[in-house]
């Protein structure tokens, strides 16, 4: 491709397409990147430009893009079968995937309900509790309660739940109202707290609340260890502990949104593992297929499915989807749990997180920022900045100088961070740790 033709299609994208999460106007200063392959980290644009996918794209990429193992899974599917309706039809892949997922929770969650995108999920998530209870003659139990600053995804019933004010503010008036409690998130602590102490303070808040009003809830829910689109609020994982013992004490069912936690990205393949917790509803998307093709899944306990299991069609769980359990993305997503067992990924990504923190301390010690942080597979920390750089100029800004340093990056606000893929060699950890520096002094030094 020219770039007489690169510069056509951003043209033709712009006036036909409708891009996500972005306001179209900014395009008149921010780049559009014509992406036409990707390879391992890289993303390539028509001219032989590359970027290095520090985000994983979206939070979805685990083992690079045209991975040759997922790619010859698809390739083999493809010629077997490429979807079927889910109701009333089975399929090898769907089967594999559900025994594979419960295996790895110890049977606990057994049980596996497929969607397609991550919203979806937390929607299942949330119409399954709301008819638990009512199938076994609580009515009233309707409320839900998540955390400050929460995401969970943006169609109606899961913007209910999330608390991101940017995108809930022009649809309040749409929206289930929902109990707001505190986030444990680290960075609270004040003079002598530890994260631990934060996450019992946050946790005596929401026991407050289960106090007055737990007769009326049917879930709390969590994205376990970190709230990434908060801007990777990071927190200790006594918190999933103490609100586990709450749910059990309260009777209140407690929702794991492991969408962008899941799939080993904060060090353990399910992030719950780290708290010695399993929840009642765990929702999965994002890596699950690779980051190859749209696919989500909750898993729950017996307990659950049996409060549907009944001769009476109303009892039943009614949802669905067109694509639910598609067999391409159920056969992406065992192919991504084979490269986790026949490659030792959670062990291989120790030493690479090693390698990359080391990469990273003269970032982590410099006087303009705050807050260096890791858990697993995810790196941040906050850039001290002016009041006269307003964050979304911080973050646009930081993108645009990150495409000219070969970097795909997107801060959140003033908060930068890396959530690479889990297939970055030596050369690329350096090269990625040098040009997130490089990219910073400019962004800091204007
Ligand atoms: C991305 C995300 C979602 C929503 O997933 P989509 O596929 O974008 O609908 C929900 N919860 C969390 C924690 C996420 O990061």
């Amino acid at each position: 491709m020219t770039s007489n033709q690169q510069s056509e299609w951003v043209k033709r994208s712009l006036r036909s397409v409708w891009h996500p999460c972005t306001q179209m106007q900014h395009h008149e200063t921010v780049p559009l990147v014509p992406v036409t392959h990707g390879r391992g980290v890289w993303l390539y644009d028509g001219d032989g430009k590359r970027y290095l996918d520090a985000i994983s794209s979206w939070w979805v990429n685990l083992f690079g893009h045209a991975n040759p193992r997922i790619n010859a899974a698809l390739k083999d599917q493809l010629d077997k079968l490429e979807h079927a309706m889910l109701a009333g039809f089975t399929h090898e892949p769907v089967v594999q995937l559900s025994e594979r997922l419960a295996t790895l929770t110890g049977n606990v969650l057994g049980h596996c309900f497929y969607a397609s995108d991550g919203a979806s999920a937390v929607e299942i998530a949330l119409k399954m509790s709301f008819h638990y209870w009512r199938n076994t003659g609580h009515d009233d139990k309707r409320e839900f309660v998540c955390l400050k600053n929460s995401y969970h995804g943006e169609t109606v019933g899961a913007l209910a739940v999330t608390d991101v004010p940017l995108f809930r503010e022009a649809y309040g008036a749409m929206l289930q109202q929902t109990h707001v409690v505190a986030a444990p998130d680290a960075r609270q602590a004040r003079e002598g707290e530890t994260a631990a102490d934060v996450a019992r303070r946050a946790a005596r808040e929401l026991e407050t609340l289960f106090e007055q009003r737990s007769d009326k809830i049917a879930a709390v829910i969590v994205e376990p260890l970190v709230q990434c689109a908060a801007g990777m609020a990071m927190y200790d994982p006594a918190y999933l502990t103490e609100v586990r013992a709450l749910c059990d004490r309260y009777q209140v069912h407690l929702i794991a949104d492991e969408i962008a936690v899941g799939c080993g990205r904060t060090g353990t393949f399910f992030a719950c593992e780290q708290a010695g917790i399993w929840p009642d509803f765990l929702c999965l998307s994002k890596g699950i297929s690779g980051g190859y093709l749209p696919l989500s899944l909750v898993m729950t306990r017996d307990a659950i499915y049996q409060a549907f299991y009944d001769a009476d069609v109303r009892r039943g769980f009614l949802h669905s989807h067109s694509y639910t359990g598609n067999p391409l993305a159920c056969r992406a997503a065992l192919a991504t749990l084979a490269i986790f067992e026949e490659d030792d990924v959670l062990a291989q990504n120790r030493t690479r997180a090693e390698g990359l923190t080391a990469a990273l301390q003269p970032l982590a010690g410099h006087a303009q920022v705050r807050h260096f942080r890791r858990r697993g597979m995810i790196w941040a920390f906050d850039a001290v900045v002016d009041d006269s750089q307003a964050a979304s100029t911080f973050s646009r800004r930081f993108f645009t100088e990150g495409l000219e340093q070969e970097l795909l990056l997107r801060p959140i606000g003033r908060t930068v961070y890396l959530m690479p893929p889990y297939v970055l060699d030596d050369e690329e950890i350096a090269l990625l740790a040098d040009k997130v520096q490089t990219v910073f002094a400019k962004v800091m030094t204007r």
